[in-house]
């Protein structure tokens, strides 16, 4: 490979300049070499249009792809007319396949990493070859492009001044409500430790997360029992693609939405906005008050449709994905705590 001084782009840049200014315009220039390095290319979530025209390029002038899935990113490569050598790269061989790649770059190469859709090493492989280029002294280049939860945030009409993404909940329901009820603790937390002059905050920062269609119904109705039926939410769908749709709402009106379908397909962001904490002292609430136990939802449900308590618990356990046994683990746990 030829030696080349600057990082990719900056050749390209007429005009005054670094890479990125935003004062320089920028064109293709095929026959200028690429810094060797690593590129981590965005690539698009389902519109091929929002692949960049930096992406393009620098997949066609890298000496090789490293991709989640080779299959996958060779159709994003047919449809660019872009040949070039590809080599697997996932969550399975990241570690040893880091190993060969940083070989390849100490020796001058260019490689781009791609993701099966968006942007690399969000939820998707990538952290650790990035950690272990920087190990070693490689270069590492962002090509910045698609992505499912800021596309999804800015949409969502809830506050984007601050957010947290936080990726996959847990799949196991236990699991999940743990989580949820330890980040319902944590707002309450942080809306209380940032007061603004009139008081305390308004609206805690709003959280994202990537949610499986088949677990969207159970994971908002254990919102729903965390954070209470009027949380705000909006359910992000197969965004950038023919299908894209938003709910948002209250997850009581969102989930009786979603509950009245046939069928949730396609991929999804959920959001929520935190409710305000609204404690003026200094103690914080314990996020437990604001959560609706398992025997009031369980009381709730039989007096509405006038059932014994073993149905009850079978509705509420079909409702929230959970098992039966599981969720009379934990009824039993909150009389325990009552006595
Ligand atoms: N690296 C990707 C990114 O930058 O967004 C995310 C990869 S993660 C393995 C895949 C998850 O992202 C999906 O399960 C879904 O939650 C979300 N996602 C990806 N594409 C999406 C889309 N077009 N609409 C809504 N959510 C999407």
């Amino acid at each position: 490979m030829a030696d080349a001084k600057e990082p990719a782009g900056v050749s390209n840049l007429a005009g005054a300049g670094a890479p990125g200014s935003v004062s320089g315009t920028w064109e293709p220039a095929p026959s200028t070499p690429l810094a060797p390095g690593l590129y981590l290319v965005a690539t698009p979530i389902g519109n091929l249009g929002d692949i960049t025209l930096r992406a393009i390029d620098v997949l066609r002038r890298v000496d090789r792809i490293a991709c989640e899935d080779t299959r996958q990113t060779q159709k994003l490569l047919n449809h660019f007319q872009i040949e070039k050598k590809t080599v697997s790269c996932h969550e399975h061989n990241e570690r040893s396949r880091a190993t060969e790649l940083i070989q390849n770059m100490k020796a001058r190469s260019a490689i781009a990493l791609v993701s099966d859709a968006g942007t690399p090493a969000i939820s998707d492989p990538g952290s650790w070859l990035v950690r272990e280029a920087i190990a070693a002294s490689v270069p590492v280049f962002p090509i910045p492009g698609a992505n499912a939860a800021i596309s999804a945030l800015i949409a969502s009409g809830l506050p984007a001044e601050e957010f947290e993404f936080l990726g996959f909940l847990p799949e196991k329901s236990g699991a999940r409500r743990t989580r949820l009820e330890n980040l319902a603790k944590l707002a309450n937390l942080a809306a209380l430790a940032a007061p603004s002059q009139a008081g305390p905050r308004k609206t805690a920062r709003t959280l994202i997360f990537y949610e499986a269609p088949h677990r969207l119904l159970a994971t908002l109705a254990d919102l729903e029992s965390v954070w209470g039926p009027a949380l705000r939410v909006v359910v992000a769908r197969e965004l950038t693609k023919i299908h894209e749709e938003f709910l948002r709402g209250t997850v009581a009106g969102v989930r009786r939405e979603l509950l009245s379908r046939d069928r949730i397909r396609g991929e999804i962001v959920l959001l929520i906005e935190p409710p305000a904490q609204t404690v003026s002292s200094g103690a914080a609430q314990d996020a437990a008050t604001t959560q609706e136990k398992i025997a009031d939802r369980i009381a709730r449900i039989r007096s509405e449709n006038n059932i014994d308590e073993k149905e009850a618990l079978k509705r509420l356990a079909r409702e929230l994905g959970r098992s039966k046994s599981d969720l009379y683990r934990e009824l039993q746990r909150e009389r325990a705590r009552k006595r």
